[in-house]
């Protein structure tokens, strides 16, 4: 049988793709196996504690995982916005990543399963996979020519650049295979220079021991060093994204966007549920709002307004432990030292862990005197 161009199909079945939308046919089997990087990644521990793909290597990283298989359609959702955000985050606020401003999965969830429905009323088989740890969801964006893996480690498209999220059908049916098509970064590395913590120091690779965004959604304790590098970072970091020529318009239009900009005292007040309700589509360890309060009291630390330490010191008493070793760090950002000792002396004064951090927040204050 002829293969079959996608493009008509969908046509012929009344799948409308918005201007958002971009896809990429692979035909199967295609020998492709991304265990070894995924591995080497995982064995030179820079994928820190993420579990998501490097749980299982030798199913994730494999291509060819159905023998019924004929083709791999890539469907891309572009959420590049036309304006670039404007970084100036008042005093007190605290910023999120374009990424994570909306859940830009559920447009991209939305067609796939409007795709579904299409193959099963046809009685075609298929699987799907998005945002999934069992697959690596670049397996096929080069093979289905959607463009290129950048120095950043995003996979670019020219026009939309890293802006992006993937999705992959694996389908019983003979797609026209799309070519691959040869771009590169060429000799720009902007991503790594743009990059406040040097995680992409070595090209290609990611060191997420040292990337913020992976340290905003971890459940273990930030490092001091990250904490600094974070500056008013309430959720995620986009900074290797923002500087990314081949997502950038040539004309920077640059607006405020209230998505973007948190209160962070707000979000340290807020209820735990309304909390976790409001920000559905972030990842958060546990779903335990605590992380969230967390990001947002160091961000306070780093862009602090004016009555930042009373504000923590009437917090201090209701907050767990855990809450209370970032609101130390805080507080010895501002140099209020003294007030550290006051809240240890009243509410902790045989807490081991907050007595043991004190400890090593003077020792760090004392090296930098
Ligand atoms: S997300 Fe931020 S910290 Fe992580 S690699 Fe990109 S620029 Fe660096
Ligand atoms: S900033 Fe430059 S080097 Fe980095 S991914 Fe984009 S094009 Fe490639």
């Amino acid at each position: 049988m002829k293969d079959i161009n996608v493009i008509n199909f969908f046509e012929d079945n009344s799948i409308k793709l918005s201007s958002n939308f971009n896809l990429g046919v692979t035909n199967l089997p295609s020998k492709l196996n991304f265990e070894q990087q995924i591995s080497e990644i995982k064995n030179k521990k820079l994928h820190a504690n993420m579990k998501f793909t490097f749980s299982k290597p030798e199913y994730s990283g494999l291509a060819d995982k159905f023998s019924w298989a004929k083709s791999a359609i890539l469907l891309t959702y572009n959420y590049k916005n036309k304006t670039q955000p404007s970084m100036l985050v008042s005093p007190g606020h605290g910023q999120i990543a374009r990424f994570a401003e909306k859940d830009y999965y559920l447009p991209l969830k939305n067609k796939i399963l409007e795709i579904e429905k299409v193959f099963e009323n046809l009685n075609i088989k298929f699987h799907s996979f998005i945002d999934n740890p069992s697959h690596y969801d670049r397996t096929f964006f080069v093979s289905s020519g959607l463009g290129w893996q950048g120095k950043s480690t995003m996979m670019l498209t020219p026009g939309s650049g890293p802006w992006q999220l993937l999705a992959t059908i694996y389908v019983d049916l003979n797609f026209v295979e799309d070519k691959n098509v040869n771009f590169s970064c060429g000799e720009c590395n902007l991503c790594q220079i743009s990059c406040p913590t040097g995680a992409l120091d070595r090209e290609y690779k990611l060191d997420s021991n040292k990337c913020i965004s992976y340290w905003l959604q971890s459940p273990e304790i930030i490092p001091y060093e990250i904490r600094d590098a974070i500056g008013n970072k309430f959720y995620g970091c986009d900074d290797c994204l923002t500087s990314c020529p081949p997502g950038q318009e040539n004309k920077i239009n640059i607006t405020f966007n209230e998505d973007q900009q948190v209160n962070l005292k707000e979000i340290i007040k807020s209820d735990d549920n309304k909390l976790l309700e409001k920000y559905y589509w972030f990842y958060i360890p546990k779903r335990n709002a605590e992380f969230l309060k967390r990001n947002a009291i160091i961000a306070l630390g780093n862009n602090p307004d004016n009555n930042i330490s009373d504000f923590l010191k009437n917090l201090y008493p209701e907050l767990s432990t855990h809450l209370k070793i970032y609101v130390l760090w805080a507080l010895f950002k501002s140099r209020n030292v003294d007030l550290c000792k006051q809240l240890i002396k009243t509410y902790d004064p045989g807490n081991q862990i907050i007595l043991k951090e004190y400890e090593k927040l003077k020792e760090m204050i004392s090296l930098v005197k």
